[in-house]
């Protein structure tokens, strides 16, 4: 048994399939000139392989793909027949002798870096795809495409390193079984995106990439204890499908109160809304039960391509998602970029710290053209609904000036474009930063409502990286640091009059409630896996005992004793 942290929770029972990941890493093989005619050979016959597959691929997603998506397989093609290419690698081969895989990755490492250099968004878009060809033509070289391949016969579990978000959302969710990956902490994108689709996900078990496992190997995941076997003998099968089989029963026992008010035991109200990163979420959601949308990820919108989503295509979303909420509030949240959400086609800077660096509102104020852009989609989508504006990341009184100034701006040119849009539409901004705690009575001048993004406030106050499975431990929502900054910020809010909600993951944990409750937050949002679990909790609650069970918590010294004080209700 390997013990790591459940991330997003069920029971997985399957085969391994274990992810490789690119980082090329072979050796720097030299050729003898009497085997120089079968290393070009070797050669052609990787570029021959590769566009069969990309011609393969474009007509296989012809039907599913528009026009502007399948060009990209053109692209692709161009540079395998590109003479500038195919003479620099050549070159190597004939004149440095070096085996063709050797030669091609240096050809593209230098192309890719000299296009990345440019100053212009279509150059650096043509790195991207030089360095996807490259790795397809590698793959091949090596001989290891295939195998690299997840299973098509069977639903798996998958085994990786890390996964991205976007690599998370190329997967087909009916295939992936579970998911173990070595790096990465509970409330990362990854995490929060598997909980979203019901993937169970156990972060970091014990000996990491060194466990003793293959592909094809029998894996039970437990994404509650965050538990993880590997041939497990079978008493533990038997065990885990009988839990598995009771987990799903209560599941299915909560589709009960889906459509029960959502109050306490004493007549107290509460909004419990969804977070959602697409209109599938948003779906799943509305099953289960949520009242409008909290909040909306739009960087999923700009990830898994190559380009920036249009005005267009962003208001076609934006407007189904309002029109499908039937008039609940939908709070859009501003594209919130860095971080562990990359898009390579922007090519954001590496930095030591991204937590710290370039991302959400700092890009957004520096890169005007996009967060205008995004700005008019979601106001041309207010006449749909009850749209709200939300900005991410914010630490100043100034950065929701200026970020109301491209506001402004963005009206204007709708109005002179006689594109329809709410000219009152309501704007309010994420409490995740510790600075705008300290200043949450000025914020609260400036905004219509705060809501509190407890995932990277508990990074930021607590200094823990909340990507970071070494420290996982230390990464404690319930540190009696943050329970005074939560007040602090209720109280501000109140005092000034807007409203409040929490859309941290802290607010999908049922054991949480009370605390919420006896705060004096009305609204909370979550993922929709979560909504029903944090009903019933609520339907069992009474906004008076939670109230004083806050007071308790206030005098508390350690998470501990607030733990104990939570799980005493
Ligand atoms: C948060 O930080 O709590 C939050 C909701 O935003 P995200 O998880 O997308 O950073
Ligand atoms: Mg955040």
């Amino acid at each position: 048994m390997h013990k790591g942290t459940g991330a997003s929770s069920g029971i997985a029972i399957g085969k391994a399939f274990i992810l490789p990941s690119f980082e090329w890493d072979f050796p720097e093989t030299m050729v003898d000139v009497q085997d120089l005619a079968l290393e070009f050979e070797r050669f052609y016959e990787g570029i021959r392989t590769s566009k069969d597959e990309i011609v393969t691929m474009k007509q296989e997603l012809s039907d599913v793909l528009g026009k502007e998506e399948t060009n990209i397989f053109d692209a692709h093609l161009a540079i395998l027949e590109d003479p500038i290419f195919m003479n620099e690698v050549q070159g190597l081969i004939q004149r440095q002798y070096k085996a063709a895989e050797v030669a091609v990755k240096e050809v593209v490492d230098k192309f890719v870096s000299m296009f990345e250099l440019l100053d212009d968004e279509y150059m650096k878009e043509r790195a991207l795809d030089i360095k996807d060809v490259g790795n397809r033509l590698l793959k091949h070289l090596l001989g290891m495409y295939e195998d690299n391949l997840p299973p098509q016969d069977h639903p798996y579990i998958l085994v990786a390193q890390e996964l991205s978000p976007s690599q998370l959302a190329h997967l087909d969710p009916s295939r992936v079984l579970g998911i173990v990956t070595m790096v990465g902490g509970r409330t990362s994108h990854t995490a929060i995106m598997a909980r979203a689709m019901g993937i169970p996900l156990v972060i970091g078990p014990d000996q990491g990439m060194d466990l003793p496992i293959q592909n094809g190997d029998l894996v039970v995941l437990d994404g509650d204890e965050g538990l993880m076997y590997i041939n497990p003998n079978p008493m533990v099968i038997e065990l885990y499908v009988q839990r598995k089989e009771e987990w799903q029963r209560h599941r299915e026992s909560l589709q009960r109160i889906v459509h029960e008010p959502a109050q306490t035991m004493d007549g107290t109200e509460m909004v419990l809304a969804a977070n959602i990163s697409s209109i599938k979420e948003l779906e799943m959601a509305l099953k289960n039960g949520a009242t409008g949308v909290g909040l909306f990820r739009t960087e999923f919108l700009y990830m898994d391509r190559d380009t920036l989503p249009k005005e267009e295509e962003q208001f076609e979303v934006y407007r189904e998602v309002a029109q499908k909420n039937g008039g609940q509030p939908i709070v859009i949240r501003t594209l919130d970029i860095g971080g562990d959400k990359q898009l390579d086609y922007l090519a954001l800077p590496e930095e030591d710290n991204p937590c710290l660096g370039y991302r959400a509102v700092r890009i957004l104020l520096d890169r005007r053209d996009l967060f205008k852009t995004q700005l008019k989609a979601i106001l041309r989508a207010s006449m749909y609904g009850n749209v709200k504006i939300m900005y991410p990341m914010i630490s100043s009184v100034e950065e929701v000036r200026k970020a109301n100034e491209v506001l402004e701006q963005a009206k204007r040119e709708l109005l002179s474009e006689e594109k329809p849009f709410k000219p009152d539409v309501e704007v309010g901004i994420m409490i995740e930063v510790p600075a705008a705690v300290a200043i949450a009575d000025l914020l609260a001048r400036e905004v219509q409502f705060f809501s509190i993004g407890t995932n990277d406030l508990v990074q930021y106050v607590l200094a823990v990286d909340r990507m970071n499975e070494k420290i996982a431990h230390l990464y404690d929502p319930y540190h009696p640091a943050i329970i005074r900054l939560l007040k602090q910020t209720i109280d501000a809010a109140r005092t000034r009059g807007i409203p409040v909600s929490v859309c941290g993951e802290m607010a999908g944990d049922a054991q949480t409630l009370p605390l919420w409750l006896g705060l004096g937050v009305r609204v909370l949002s979550m993922s929709a896996q979560s909504l029903l679990q944090v009903k019933s909790r609520l339907l069992a609650s009474s906004e008076a005992e939670s109230r004083a069970l806050v007071e308790q918590i206030l005098t508390c010294a350690t998470s501990e004793e607030i733990k104990l004080v939570l799980q005493a209700q």
